[in-house]
């Protein structure tokens, strides 16, 4: 029988091997696990009658220490040094020699071990909880003094704006007086400075809407083929560099139900970008729509720089531009993408690049209707 727990001590001991890692941590398989190593080994030592009062001091003291030891050398000393002090001890104050009491020498061992590895276990993954747990909080309160800041900047930068952007117009009107050529060409800087800056603060605002939940979508019945001649209207004033603007959709697109505030501001961004980062070309604006799986299809491609690959994963993330050296050539803070992705998810779609550096890229966005 004796032979039989050990052969059976041996090969559990064996399995453990096999258990797969993420299971052998989880406590519903170490708690019943020493529960069950504890019974067994007492049961087997109890049949081979060798458990007497000063073993199972000896055992409770060394569960005790490798359980309070906090690093994994201290628990190998404790493992070691238990069954050497023990079987030392059991050397010196028995008289008859019988080699089988030296059997408990192993249990001391494996129990220390078992027990303190365990505990240490334990130990880590309250502290990982906790450092978790510490590390949301603080992304929580980032967020929101992120959030709360860019709300109160913009509103309190968009306020002036439109009031130097309502002076200017005066003037440039002439409702204020007569002005010279000189003075009109540079309010028309004024103006167009202006209004770039006011069209990026109301990016950030739309940005910090999206991050607090607050843009929801309102659906409309679209005609796309009046929808997109009124966005192609939008782009009717000659461009100041050699690019052309080419409009390509079929007649009979069909009338959908979506939020034509969102896809115009989708499609603005994408043409905006195109136009921004395209030197002399054309960017092509098309649309196709698929009745047998009933889903739009518009394409935003230009002849432009192009995108690196590595970079195309990462331009739809919030302020991440290709160049954000203070040297760069093109204005923007990296938000129009983060807009376009985030609106596009909310229309129920999806956007795709493709590009090549120095050939040009392909946005491409997919609209279920
Ligand atoms: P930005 O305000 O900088 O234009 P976006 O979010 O619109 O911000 O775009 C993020 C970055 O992706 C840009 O800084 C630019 O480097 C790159 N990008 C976007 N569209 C194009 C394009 N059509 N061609 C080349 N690069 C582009």
């Amino acid at each position: 029988m004796i032979h039989g727990f050990l052969l059976l001590y041996l090969l559990s001991n064996a399995a453990l091997y096999l258990v797969d890692e993420k299971l052998f941590a989880s406590s519903y398989f170490h708690t019943p696990l020493v529960i069950f190593d504890t019974l067994f080994l007492t049961v087997s030592l109890a049949v081979s009658g060798q458990t007497s009062a000063d073993f199972y001091i000896a055992c409770f003291l060394t569960i005790a220490l490798s359980c309070i030891c906090h690093d994994f050398r201290g628990l190998m000393v404790v493992t070691a040094l238990a069954p050497l002090l023990y079987g030392y001890s059991l050397f010196q104050t028995t008289e008859v020699y019988d080699p089988s009491i030296y059997l408990r020498l192993p249990f001391l061992f494996v129990s220390s071990l078992f027990y303190g590895y365990f505990a240490q276990l334990e130990r880590v993954k309250k502290t990982l909880r906790k450092q978790a747990e510490q590390v949301v909080q603080n992304m929580a309160m980032i967020h929101k003094a992120k959030s709360e800041f860019l709300s109160v900047m913009s509103h309190e930068l968009r306020t002036p704006l439109n009031v130097v952007m309502g002076y200017a117009e005066l003037i440039q009107d002439k409702l204020l007086g007569e002005i010279n050529q000189e003075q009109e060409e540079a309010l028309g800087m004024v103006l167009k400075q202006s209004k770039d800056l006011s069209s990026m603060i109301n990016s950030i605002m739309d940005a910090t809407r999206i991050e607090a939940g607050a843009v929801k979508v309102q659906s409309q019945v679209v005609s796309l083929g009046d929808f997109l001649d009124e966005l192609r209207s939008l782009y009717s004033l000659p461009l100041d560099k050699e690019l052309t603007l080419i409009w390509d959709y079929p007649a009979d697109l069909p009338v959908i139900k979506t939020d034509s505030e969102k896809l115009k501001h989708i499609l603005q961004n994408l043409i905006n970008n195109g136009i921004k980062y395209t030197d002399k070309g054309h960017v092509t604006i098309s649309a196709r729509h698929f009745p047998e799986t009933a889903t739009v299809e518009f394409k935003v491609a230009d002849t432009g720089m192009g995108i690196p690959e590595g970079a195309l994963p990462l331009i739809f993330e919030m302020f991440r531009q290709l160049d954000s050296s203070d040297t760069r050539s093109y204005g923007g803070v990296g938000i129009g993408l983060y807009i376009v992705k985030k609106f596009t998810e909310l229309l129920g779609g999806k956007i795709e690049v493709e590009s090549e550096v120095g050939k040009g890229s392909i946005f491409t966005l997919i609209l279920p209707y």
